[in-house]
């Protein structure tokens, strides 16, 4: 299909990255950006969106979170870590059917879509259910299946077995990629990070991984391998493979030199790590050293939304307010982690992350005709700091309109709601 979105304000990229506005036309050819205020030779569109008080913006892209996780959504919130996780979380997820896991998702997609979110990476538990939701809602995605194991023992085995062939099973589809994610230093082993990182290797694929999320996370590796997080995971060659590694909260000058010789993104998830105390990441370092940051929103149990514009505000913020330096992380900065950064975390630079010819038509369009687009002083700054994801009109992914004046054309929302409420009854905590 052709899609012409008339006259908006599209927010696009100068040479340096600097965001900036252009009042034009955009021309969509079959699922690719054909044409920025001019119409490509012989163009016909299919549907014209009016794009009037519309502002057009690269779909946003949540760099970590766990979709199936709205399913434990407000269930255990003001909780130290260790009671937040092994009291009240684990226990759920082991409750959980892989069923369950698609619901979930699909709720996860519902609101990432909403609030302007075209593209996430998950790291899953249950094998072919995010894909599903992903593929259900029209969502771009980068899969992966959470892998925890030590050696060669038989249900990493098995785990890493179910993430090669859930790969080969969505092999084909465009909007769906692959990372393999070994979850964390402390619930996988040396030779199992090792066989992973190998695997990787062959495959082709990149790796996802949490890193240095907790302050504990650093003393016991410090105590085990006598290295931070980050020296040992170099250490073991696992970020030879290029690695998406969510929080990098607690982070040594040597550790912040290493991700960027690297070349390791870092996805910050300022929200979750604020929320479960475990402190910041140290974002303008890391910008400062050329490392690629990037931004996620972790899961909905530990944020509790999805929305990467509530994300983009408060990195922001909380930079300024910690470092005393209003110009620590700016609005042109968190613009660039929510899209153009984020793509180059998954290797879909050449694909997704702005509107440029040539590119796939991942486009949101946000109404700006609300009280907080008002006045039109900065739309850039409206975009960072006054923007709640509610003014998302219309999205398109793929040049496929897959949410229409805030409505979902191919999911049945009220199904969704309430397959995920029956769901959440069995953990008994429903008020
Ligand atoms: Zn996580």
């Amino acid at each position: 299909m052709n899609i012409q979105i008339q006259n908006a304000d599209i927010l696009l990229f100068d040479r340096g990255e600097k965001p900036f506005l252009r009042r034009c036309d955009l021309f969509i050819r079959e699922g690719c950006i054909a044409g920025i205020g001019e119409a490509p030779a012989d163009f016909t569109a299919d549907r014209v969106l009016d794009g009037t008080h519309r502002l057009a913006m690269p779909g946003l892209i949540n760099c970590h979170t766990h979709a199936y996780m709205t399913l434990m959504r407000n269930i255990a919130d003001d909780l130290a870590f260790d009671e937040w996780l092994f009291g009240n979380i684990s226990p759920i997820e082991d409750k959980l059917i892989a069923e369950d896991g698609y619901w979930g998702s699909l709720l996860g997609c519902m609101e990432m879509l909403r609030s302007g979110t075209t593209c996430f990476l998950d790291m899953h538990m249950f094998p072919g259910q995010s894909a599903r939701a992903a593929r259900e809602s029209g969502m771009r995605a980068a899969i992966s299946r959470g892998l925890v194991g030590s050696g060669d023992d038989e249900g990493g085995t098995r785990r890493l077995h179910e993430a090669l062939s859930e790969m080969e099973e969505a092999k084909g589809d465009s909007r769906l990629s692959f990372l393999l994610a070994p979850h964390a230093i402390y619930t996988c082993d040396e030779a199992y990070l090792r066989r992973v990182t190998q695997a990787a290797k062959e495959q082709g694929l990149r790796l996802h991984i949490h890193v240095s999320e907790s302050r504990n996370e650093i003393e016991n590796a410090k105590k085990q391998f006598g290295a931070s997080p980050v020296e040992y995971l170099a250490r073991i060659g696992l970020f030879d493979v290029p690695t998406v590694a969510a929080h990098c909260v607690h982070l040594s000058e040597e550790d912040i030199d290493i991700l960027a010789e690297k070349g390791v993104s870092a996805a910050t998830n300022p929200v979750s790590n604020c929320k479960l105390a475990n402190g910041f990441a140290p974002i303008p370092k890391l910008l400062a050293h050329g490392v690629n940051v990037c931004l996620g929103t972790d899961g909905a149990a530990s944020n509790n939304t999805l929305n990467l514009f509530r994300e983009m505000g408060f990195v922001s913020l909380v930079h300024k307010g910690v470092t005393g330096d209003p110009l620590a992380v700016g609005a042109a900065d968190t613009l660039k982690m929510a899209t153009l950064a984020g793509a180059r975390a998954l290797g879909l630079e050449k694909t997704i992350g702005s509107i440029e010819v040539g590119k796939r038509a991942d486009i949101v369009l946000l109404n700006t005709d609300c009280p907080q687009f008002s006045p039109r002083n900065n739309l850039i700054s409206a975009l960072a700091y006054s923007a709640n994801g509610s003014e998302v009109d219309t999205v398109l992914v793929d040049g496929e309109i897959v949410l229409e004046h805030r409505a979902f054309p191919g999911i049945d929302e009220e199904r969704v709601r309430y397959e995920v409420n029956r769901i959440t009854e069995k953990f008994g905590k429903q008020e």
